[in-house]
Formats: C-alpha cells, sequence, structure tokens
C-alpha cells in the first residue's frame, strides 16, 4: 500500500502562538523557559496532526525558532566572530542575535542578511562563510527534538537542509563549493548520531536540483551522496521540489539514496520519468498535494494517475505534499467568518493531511472512484501572451518625455516620495475603531482626509516637486485592492511566515477579477485639490497583486494577470479623466514571480510585462507613468525591465554600490527612460546627513544623465515616524538644491 509523509508543517501554530511567544521573549514578558514551553507545544501539536492523519512518518526538524536554515548554520558552527560573545551561557540568544542583531541578553550587532528562500515569500537568513571557515557539528537540538517525538510515540523522520543546497544558500567566499570537504565530514557524523538515535529514515532536501546548476555543482553531487549514503545508518530520502528536476532527473536517481521526492505538482512531466528510473528498492515520493496554494486537490486525477504506480511499486510509492507546508496557512477550522462556498474549496494544511489520507485510501487495490472535480473552461497561458502582444503606449518615451516636459515643468532633478507616509497610532487606532464598527465610515473618511491634508502640507513645506497623497487608507498595498475588487477572499487566519515572527496573510483569488467602482480616485482628487504641485495617483500594479496572493488553480495565473490588468487600467484611465497626470504602478513583486528555470523567463516576462503595459497603454502622451521596485539587483531582468517602458522608476538602491548602478546607466542596455534610485535607505530610522546626500547625488549623475535622474527615498515612509521623515526629506531636498546650483 502507499504511504504518506509530508516535507514539513507550518512551525506559527493554529493561532500564531510561536510568534506571540517570540515576541513576548524578546520584550522581556516572558522567560526563556516559557518560550521554551510554547514551542514544545506547537512541535506536540504539529506530530499529532501528522499521526492522526494515518501518515506513515512524522516529521521532525522542521521547527525552528527563527529559520530553517539559521538552525543549520548554528548546527555546523557557522557563526561569525562578532556574534561569539556570551554564547556559552545562552545559545538561543545568540541564535537571535545571528537572526535579528538583538536578543535579551548580550550586545546588539549587526544580524546575518535575508533574503528569499527559492521562489517563495519565505525569507531566510544568509549562511555567512569566511575564507578559513571551519565546520564543527552540534547536533543537540535536533537529537533532542527527535527524541521529544519519539517519546511522544512518533515514528520519526528528522529532515535536513543538503549539504551542497546548504553551501548554496550561503555567501561570503567567491565559490562555496571550495567549503564542501570542510563540511562533508559534520554531515557524515550528523547521519550517524541520528542512526543512534534510532531514526529509520532521514529526509535531505536538496531544491538545488531544480535549478539551472553550473555543472561543477552537478558534478559534486555523485561524490557528495556517495560518502552520505555510506556513512547513512538510517535510510536517505532526497527531497527536490519548486521546480522540474529535468536534466537533473537521472543524476537525482542515480545517486546512492534510498528514496527521490519530486515535486508532482511543479513537475507533473517528472512523474513518469521518474518511475522509470526508480531502481527495484528505492522509493519513490510524489508530491502532488499543493504545498504553496490553499485550494483542495483534484484527488480524482491522482488517483487515476498514481493507481498504476502503486500497483507496481506497493509501498514504495509514497505520496506527499510537493514542498513543506511552511508556505500554507495551518487550519482552516480556525477561519470563522468564511462563507461555506470558499471553505468547502479550501484545504489549509492541517486538511492537506487528511487529503494525503483520502488518496493513499483511494489507491488501494480495488478502491472506488473518487468524485470527480469541476472542471473550469479557461483561455490558455498563450492566448493571453498573443493578447498582450501589443500594449504598447501610442508614442514612444522620446516624444513623451518631450510633451510631458513642456506640461509639468518640473525642476531638474525633481523630487518625490515613494507613496506612503507614517502610519501613526492614532491612524492605526482609527482603522480599528472602524473595523470594528465603534465609529462610522463617514468619521473614517474624515480622519483619512485630515491625514492626507497634513501629508500634503508636510510635502508643500519641504518644497517636494511631485507630491504623494501618503497612503493613509492602506494597511496594505495588496489587500487594499483586493478589497475592492470582485473575485477575492480575505480570510481572517490565513498567515503564512514571511520570516521570523512576521507573517503574512495573502488574500486569495477565487474567480474572475473586476472592478466594481472606483478605489483611489477620491483621495487623489482630494490630494490633488490641495496643491498646485502634481499629486501622483498610486496604485499596485497587477504582477504584484497576483504574486501576493494565493492564485486560482483552475486558470493560468497569467489569466489573472490580465483580469487584474484590466481593472486597473479602468482605474488608471478614471484617473487620468479626474485630471491625476502622474500615476504611480507599483510592481515590487515582479521578480519574485520569474521561474526559477531559465528556460520559463520569457513566458513569464511576456505576459508579466505585458500586464503591466496593459494597465497604462491608453493614457495620453503627456500622462506620466512611474514605476516603483524595492531592490537593485537587475542583472538578469533589465530586458523585462526596459520593457515595462515606465517613463520613470525608482528603485532601491542606498544600501548597494554604484556598479550594480551601472546597468542603468542607459548608453547601451540601460533603462533608456528616467530613474530614480533611492538615495537614503529608509529601513534604518538613522536621519541620512546633508553632505553625505550631496556626494551621493554626485556620485549618481556619474552614472545617470542629469536629465534622467530623479531623486527620492528608497521605498514608502510607512514604517518610519514622521520626525524621522521630516528631517530625511528636508536634508534630502536641500542637497539637491545644493547640486542643482553646481550643475
Ligand atoms: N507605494 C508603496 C509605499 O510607498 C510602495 C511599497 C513597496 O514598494 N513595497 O509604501
Ligand atoms: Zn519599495
Amino acid at each position: 500500500m502507499a504511504q504518506t509523509h509530508i516535507l514539513g508543517y507550518p512551525r506559527i501554530g493554529a493561532q500564531r502562538e510561536l510568534k506571540r511567544a517570540q515576541e513576548a521573549y524578546w520584550k522581556g514578558d516572558i522567560d526563556q523557559k516559557a518560550l521554551l514551553a510554547a514551542g514544545s507545544q506547537v512541535r506536540s501539536k504539529n506530530w499529532q496532526a501528522q499521526q492522526s492523519a494515518g501518515l506513515a512518518l512524522t516529521t521532525v526538524g522542521d521547527f525552528a525558532w527563527y529559520d530553517q536554515v539559521l538552525n543549520h548554520s548554528l548546527m555546523f558552527g557557522v557563526v561569525p566572530e562578532r556574534f561569539a560573545d556570551g554564547a556559552a551561557d545562552n545559545k538561543l540568544d545568540q541564535y537571535f542575535r545571528l537572526a535579528r542583531g538583538r536578543a535579551p541578553s548580550g550586545e546588539p550587532v549587526a544580524a546575518n542578511a535575508m533574503t528569499k528562500w527559492f521562489d517563495t515569500n519565505y525569507h531566510y537568513l544568509v549562511p555567512e562563510f569566511s575564507a578559513d571557515q571551519n565546520f564543527e557539528l552540534d547536533a543537540e537540538w535536533l537529537l533532542a527534538e527527535v527524541e521529544e517525538a519519539q517519546q511522544l510515540g512518533h515514528n520519526v523522520k528528522p529532515v535536513v537542509i543538503g549539504p551542497l543546497t546548504y553551501l548554496w544558500l550561503g555567501r561570503g567566499v567567491d565559490n562555496a563549493l571550495d567549503l564542501l570537504p570542510k563540511l562533508l565530514p559534520c554531515y557524515q557524523q550528523l547521519l550517524v548520531e541520528l542512526a543512534d538515535v534510532a531514526a529509520q529514515w532521514v529526509q535531505i532536501d536538496e531544491p538545488i536540483l531544480g535549478l539551472d546548476l553550473p555543472a561543477e555543482w552537478r558534478d559534486a553531487f555523485a561524490a557528495t551522496y556517495a560518502t552520505l549514503g555510506k556513512a547513512s545508518g538510517s535510510k536517505l530520502l532526497l527531497a527536490t521540489y519548486f521546480s522540474a528536476l529535468e536534466e537533473n532527473l537521472p543524476l537525482a536517481f542515480g545517486l546512492p539514496v534510498d528514496g527521490v521526492h519530486i515535486d508532482a505538482v511543479r513537475a507533473p512531466q517528472d512523474v513518469a520519468p521518474a518511475a522509470k528510473l526508480l531502481n527495484d528498492e528505492q522509493v519513490l515520493s510524489v508530491g502532488v498535494i499543493n504545498g504553496r496554494n490553499v485550494w483542495r486537490t483534484d484527488l480524482a486525477r491522482w488517483q487515476k494517475e498514481l493507481q498504476p504506480l502503486a500497483e507496481k511499486f506497493g509501498d514504495r510509492l509514497w505520496v506527499s505534499a510537493s514542498c513543506s507546508l511552511l508556505h500554507c496557512p495551518v487550519d482552516l477550522e480556525t477561519e470563522t467568518g468564511l462563507a461555506d462556498a470558499h471553505k468547502q474549496k479550501l484545504a489549509y494544511s492541517r486538511q492537506k493531511l487528511d487529503e494525503l489520507n483520502t488518496l493513499q485510501q483511494a489507491l488501494k487495490p480495488g478502491a472506488d472512484a473518487l468524485p470527480a472535480f469541476t472542471k473550469t473552461e479557461s483561455r490558455s497561458e498563450a492566448e493571453v501572451r498573443a493578447e498582450l502582444d501589443s500594449t504598447w503606449r501610442a508614442q514612444k518615451y522620446p516624444q513623451r518625455a518631450e510633451v510631458q516636459r513642456e506640461r509639468w515643468q518640473l525642476p531638474l532633478l525633481p523630487t518625490t516620495t515613494i507613496g506612503s507616509f507614517p502610519q501613526t497610532d492614532v491612524l492605526r487606532q482609527v482603522r480599528r475603531q472602524f473595523r470594528n464598527g465603534e465609529i462610522s465610515e463617514q468619521d473614517y473618511n474624515q480622519h483619512l482626509r485630515a491625514e492626507i491634508a497634513e501629508a500634503v502640507r508636510r510635502q508643500e513645506i519641504l518644497g517636494l516637486d511631485v507630491l504623494v497623497h501618503g497612503e493613509a487608507e492602506r494597511n496594505d498595498m495588496v489587500e487594499y485592492f483586493g478589497e475592492q475588487l470582485d473575485g477575492f477572499v480575505h480570510t481572517g487566519n490565513g498567515w503564512v511566515q514571511s520570516y521570523g515572527s512576521r507573517c503574512v496573510k495573502p488574500p486569495i483569488i477565487a474567480g474572475d477579477i473586476s472592478r466594481p467602482n472606483a478605489m483611489t480616485v477620491e483621495w487623489s482628487k482630494y490630494a490633488q485639490s490641495l496643491s498646485k504641485k502634481p499629486v501622483k495617483g498610486m496604485l499596485t500594479g497587477p504582477v504584484t497583486i497576483l504574486n501576493w496572493s494565493f492564485p486560482r488553480e483552475d486558470v493560468p495565473r497569467a489569466v489573472s494577470c490580465l483580469q487584474i490588468a484590466k481593472a486597473l487600467r479602468e482605474e488608471v484611465l478614471d484617473l487620468e479623466s479626474a485630471g491625476i497626470g502622474i500615476i504611480q504602478i507599483d510592481e515590487p513583486a515582479l521578480r519574485e514571480g520569474v521561474p526559477l528555470r531559465a528556460s520559463g523567463h520569457d513566458d513569464y516576462f511576456a505576459w508579466a510585462v505585458g500586464c503591466f503595459r496593459y494597465t497604462c497603454s491608453e493614457v495620453q502622451a503627456e500622462t506620466q507613468i512611474h514605476t516603483h521596485m524595492c531592490y537593485s539587483n537587475f542583472n538578469t531582468i533589465m530586458d523585462a525591465i526596459v520593457a515595462l517602458d515606465a517613463d520613470v522608476i525608482t528603485i532601491e538602491s542606498a544600501r548597494s554600490d554604484l556598479r550594480l548602478l551601472q546597468a542603468f546607466a542607459g548608453d547601451e542596455g540601460g533603462y533608456p527612460n528616467e530613474i530614480g534610485p533611492g538615495i537614503y535607505d529608509i529601513h534604518s530610522p538613522n536621519v541620512p546627513d546633508r553632505a553625505e546626500l550631496v556626494t551621493r547625488l554626485q556620485q549618481l549623475l556619474e552614472v545617470i544623465p542629469l536629465e534622467k535622474l530623479w531623486v527620492n527615498p528608497d521605498c514608502g515612509l510607512k514604517t518610519r515616524n514622521w520626525s524621522e521623515v521630516g528631517a530625511a526629506l528636508l536634508n534630502m531636498v536641500e542637497a539637491t538644491r545644493t547640486v542643482r546650483a553646481e550643475v
């Protein structure tokens, strides 16, 4: 009979218990003992859920006080010098210092860098290697959790990140692969220790097998796993996920491991060849339940497809979720406000365990056929791409720029901001009161107008050139639009870990999207009525709305993206008719949706970039379109950025060196239109020094032509307070005046 297991379970707790405990501990409200108890509670509930659903194995090692990659850095002694202090007496505080720079004990220190885990919205802490890096195994925490689970009666399968993926994720040395010979003995030792505590199976994650790997990294797999296979007293399950194995398929199945997991949601085409490559003793684990989304699975489809494999392989066929359920909310049962019609179609992590059980039963010989899933008739992605072929504005940028210069009469080096202004405590409180029905909509709107008026007044005094309304009406740049568009569902408890104790609650795209009413026009019109200077309209772009939501599974993502683009186009045209002549359409999540394999890039950009252009292709030449992205490393996606054809792009750049900006320089292959590289970092509370800003602008002028350069901060200012923002922007405006006088 086919067996069931998962690669990992969310660790935040069904009511975000871990988040609350972490934050209370950091604040000093609870002691370490209480924190440890909260973690242990979450773990035992997670294990219990797996056992109750009849899973053959209980996965252990997926818990983390902050991040699973950081767990490994501590396990292998990848702890830079600056964190050494005080570790002996308080290991957990050392862990938190690595994660976030501070802990209840010890001195504050610069934390490890954080970056996105493959193509997810989860952020991991980047291992920081040094050239003379040594590794030393300390698997105490993992062994303790294994024993903790065993004592609770679980058949435990520990999970660790594989050595090659771990090295790939790190930074600090030219070629992390050079560190492999030093790291491998730690893994050998680890496998010995896990076998000693009687782990029958160990899951080793190597998701990099789904990437376009350089040859030397691919080549390293055979010898690495020959060594690990020999060292291990447990059976090894090599787990891959997030993309197709393609050319790495024979490599993965040729390794001396006892089983291989493949992601059949992202790469259903890998199932048949994988089954062919399986040797007579190996296990094939097929991830058919989507670990990245919230919809019920078409189990009837998988029953049909997997039946022959179940017959052939018996208990060597394992069924699973595609990847760790870390990227899914925890338990649908906690959703009290969702309509039944929606709830019936959804499955969070807890429900996905039950789905595995159902599928397992359905794969038994002679089992009844599961009820067929209703299919949606849909356009294909290719049809969407074809429709988006001709979405360019009527006039090319050089002509538009001339008309726009004429209309706007902006000074050289125009100053602006990215959109949001501080969300004050009062504002948050008023929003809460409105949501709880304690104040009327009229009072709430009155308050928002006052916030907008205040933001405009302050910008006037500061002397900024292009103003914003400040986004007081939005708590979140995606949710705000999702709530006003038809087709979205908002959950009460659909939280997913983003990093550390931070969780996000993405809206769910549940149907066709349309715009019943204008969404931002009244606010923008009001703000514009208060100033003679232009006030930018402010929208979130279609790709970002899509990428920060749970997408539909019954239509291609491109179909939903175009529907959002159509809704946004209506909004753009309404803004234009209302006299808003500069409109910013933010796309900070464009890069996040880029497929992990280069072979998928062209198709993705064809519809993603096409949808962005679609939102603004009908506006007049004199209407100036801005876009904004929160990153500066565009090296591999420059062509796509250029193809957005925005008149102005503002990007994050204050923390990167000028070399990164060279890509934008414009002469050959750079960004041909106008650019505002953020000149100071908004993530820090420090007020940038005026003289430093002058220098920064002078440096920027060495790479970007004077008539194309805009001056602005790195990103929105909603997380800062007014005194920081006022002082920083004043210095920015004054520095700009100084530089203007020189050129
Ligand atoms: N306009 C948004 C803001 O200023 C942009 C946020 C973002 O780029 N993430 O907050
Ligand atoms: Zn940003």
